[in-house]
């Protein structure tokens, strides 16, 4: 009798759904917070002469120094900061989680958060602790204080601003956890771009904090790069973990191009931003609607009936996320990502539509 997965394969595996993505051909989407914008044309030119150029029969190089240095100067960083690359933000907490992965060891966030923290903790066999946030989504500092000391984890994971709430968490809170964790902090600064606030300061500060970024938020979400950065005794450590060619040739090669023009990145970040404000005025004003503030580039509301106002949309073309189910304090919420104008006109003349068939 051959041998079945089941009989093999880790219990806490069996349990989990795989990360699924739904199908969006032909569909407004507006499900996964990325950047609705092309690059311009003339950049986008210089990166077909750069995959034309590109030598792909040869590894890429893992120390990717030119790289390196466009991202210290894209994000300013001093020289002491050390920084490691990954393939994505996600690839960059499963290499801390397999770094620290020991029986007992404990991954602590909070909830509702990025489902990966969760997932990835899971997979690598730690024991994962989400403290609850409060109702209005701000971080319940005391409990997760009890909670620092009573699990000492050997990580604490932080997304600022978080995703799916959207709020950037209190910095004072912020440092009061990473002052009092016994182990490892990771601020996940994946929304940063539309949000300006960053711990990146504190590095100096604090030996235990590493700070990450990705470019998946600022139009480049197919290339895959995420960024960590911190004191070098933590990611020379990391950087054992990390695949050796994990940021391909093509990745490198453009992300560097890319990254010298700051006008645009952050061109169509403010853009975004813009749009988030008419966007959430829009939503807010529509009856049994509640939007929630955000320093992201997207939207949480809540609207009664909520799965089928998600099905509604989607028949009608719009994708967008259903979080109802994910977590209590979510009932009846949907999140939007900003779209360009004419997709976010798309998506409000569709909710009102569902609305109506739905009420
Ligand atoms: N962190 C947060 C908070 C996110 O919301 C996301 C993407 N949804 C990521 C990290 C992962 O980003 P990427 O792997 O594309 O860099």
């Amino acid at each position: 009798m051959p041998i079945k997965p089941e009989q093999l394969i880790r219990p806490e595996i069996l349990a989990l759904s795989a990360y699924t993505v739904p199908e969006s051909r032909g569909m407004v989407k507006l499900d996964a917070m990325e950047n609705p914008y092309r690059l311009p044309p003339d950049l986008q030119a210089e990166v077909g002469r750069l995959s034309a150029q590109a030598a792909l029969n040869r590894y890429p190089d893992p120390r990717a120094p030119a790289l390196k240095e466009r991202l210290r100067a894209f994000f300013g960083l001093q020289p002491g900061t050390g920084l490691m690359l990954g393939n994505g933000s996600d690839e960059l907490i499963q290499i801390v989680a397999l770094a620290l992965a020991r029986p007992g060891a404990v991954f602590l966030s909070v909830e509702p958060t990025f489902v990966m923290f969760r997932m990835i903790a899971t997979l690598v066999g730690m024991e994962y602790e989400g403290v609850p946030l409060k109702s209005d989504f701000s971080l319940d500092l005391d409990a997760t204080l009890a909670a620092i000391e009573g699990r000492r984890p050997a990580v604490v994971f932080i997304a600022y601003p978080n995703n799916p709430t959207g709020n950037l968490f209190d910095r004072a809170a912020l440092i009061r956890i990473i002052e009092a964790a016994p182990g490892l902090v990771v601020i996940d600064e994946a929304y940063h771009a539309f949000a300006g606030a960053t711990l990146l300061d504190a590095l100096e500060r604090f030996d235990h904090l590493l700070v990450m970024r990705t470019l998946s938020k600022l139009g480049l979400a197919g290339l895959r790069l995420g960024v960590l950065m911190g004191a070098p005794a933590w990611l020379e450590q990391l950087e054992k973990v990390r695949l050796p060619y994990n940021v391909n040739v093509l990745t490198q090669a453009v992300a560097e191009t890319v990254l010298g023009r700051r006008d645009v990145l952050l061109g169509q970040a403010a853009a975004i931003c813009r749009e988030r404000e008419r966007l959430a005025r829009a939503l807010g004003q529509r009856p049994g609607v509640t939007v929630y503030p955000s320093q992201a580039n997207f939207l949480l509301f809540r609207v009664a009936q909520a799965r089928d106002v998600f099905e509604n949309l989607k028949q009608r073309g719009v994708l967008i996320k259903n979080l109802s189910g994910f977590h209590p304090l979510l009932a009846e919420c949907l999140r939007v990502t900003v779209g360009t104008p004419e997709e976010n006109e798309r998506f409000l003349a569709a909710l009102d539509a569902s609305l109506g068939a739905v009420a």
